[in-house]
């Protein structure tokens, strides 16, 4: 097992069935007293239980939280923050509650807890995109982070079995482009590697029984390392891809990256296949890209981009904005690579270089 000590970035980390039911011990070691609840209106019920739990230490809950963190929203719950006069906040919930969670502490000088409950893996990271007149902006500053992360299995043991599939294939983009990024050290390295093994392993467990909460644990593990890494390590090519599905197609951020992933890959491979070696080792097959779309064939992962509601219309200028100000990416990225790489995606064909 590896010793999360050594990564723990300033953040208290701790893994368990059951831990939400610690929160007051955690919101008295940050010296906190007042808690203002956030979660998306679908986990509205999730928030009011935390509440209750919390008792005289809840200041409020505000369930609107939404995807791409819109400025709006964050206004309407600064201003309700500053009337309950909360000192910190519970973001219990997926990317979007905990970037709320995030552009409040922004704002304002409190505490963050975190209770993941996909595999994202915004918790780990001091990094907040937030929407504003429909552009997205992202920024980085080490009081993003949250303070508590307490992963309980039971919280992701309600995500549907398609949003299991793709959040955790969301989560190990992350790693794989860790793998081959330019700033990497050996320990992202080996952060990565763990994560891409805790999904592989624990995956297919939660798949075949998603109450399995000792799989589930494991691939909060995965996230969690996949997660951190993201914090540490700069993103290439598939993210910037994802980006542009999301933020100019209005596509699904976990679906994009679930389908987008082994093409990404097969794109890099060639570059850098010493690097990505070691993960298509973990996968049992000598070709990186293969190994990812046969791993995320096994657990029912969406594949074709056209089942999201991407049209093959859109192909050209998707493939034009995603080699606009491309990110930092091993292999020279060109418009006519890009753009067959998208239409294999789009289709749902093998990924090929
Ligand atoms: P999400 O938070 O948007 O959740 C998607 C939907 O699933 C929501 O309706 C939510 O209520 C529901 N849901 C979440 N967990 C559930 C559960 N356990 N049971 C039932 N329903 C559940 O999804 P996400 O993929 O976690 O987050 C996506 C957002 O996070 C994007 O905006 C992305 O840009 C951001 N993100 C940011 C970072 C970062 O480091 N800043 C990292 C990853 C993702």
């Amino acid at each position: 097992m590896l010793d999360l000590s050594q990564f723990a970035d300033d953040q208290t980390v701790a893994f368990g069935i059951g831990l939400r039911k610690d929160l007051a011990f955690h919101v008295d070691a940050l010296r906190k007293e007042r808690v203002l609840v956030l979660t998306t209106p679908q986990q509205s019920d999730l928030g009011l239980g935390l509440a209750e739990q919390l008792g005289a230490k809840a200041a409020g809950i505000f369930s609107k939280a939404v995807m791409h963190t819109p400025v709006e929203v964050t206004a309407e719950a600064l201003a309700h923050l500053q009337s309950v006069k909360a000192d910190c906040v519970l973001s219990a919930g997926g990317g979007s509650t905990i970037g709320l969670g995030k552009a409040l502490a922004l704002r304002s000088d409190l505490s963050q807890i975190a209770l993941p409950t996909t595999y994202a893996g915004s918790e780990c990271t001091p990094i907040l995109g937030q929407t504003e007149n429909g552009i997205k902006t992202t920024l980085k500053d080490p009081k993003l982070r949250p303070d508590t992360v307490l992963y309980d299995p039971e919280l992701v043991a309600t995500l549907p079995a398609a949003m299991t599939v793709t959040s955790a294939l969301n989560a190990m983009a992350h790693a794989v482009e860790a793998l081959y990024a330019q700033d990497r050290t050996p320990a992202s390295d080996e952060l990565a590697l763990f994560g891409l093994k805790s999904f592989k392993d624990g995956l297919p467990k939660v798949v075949a029984t998603p109450g399995d909460l000792a799989a589930r644990e494991e691939t909060q593990r995965g996230a969690w390392a996949c997660g951190t890494v993201l914090g540490r390590v700069g993103m290439a090519l598939h993210h910037k891809l994802c980006h542009t599905l999301g933020g100019s197609f209005d596509l699904p951020h976990a679906e994009t990256h679930a389908i987008v992933l082994p093409h990404a890959v097969a794109y890099n491979a060639t570059a850098v296949p010493d690097l990505l070696a070691p993960a298509a080792e973990l996968f049992g097959h000598s070709n990186p890209a293969l190994a990812f779309w046969y791993f995320a064939k096994s657990v029912n992962a969406p594949t074709a981009l056209k089942s999201l509601g991407l049209k093959e219309s859109d192909l050209d200028r998707a493939a034009d904005l995603a080699t606009k100000n491309p990110y930092w990416n091993p292999r020279d990225i060109s418009l006519n690579g890009v753009r067959n790489l998208l239409q294999r995606a789009w289709s749902g064909e093998a990924p090929q270089p």
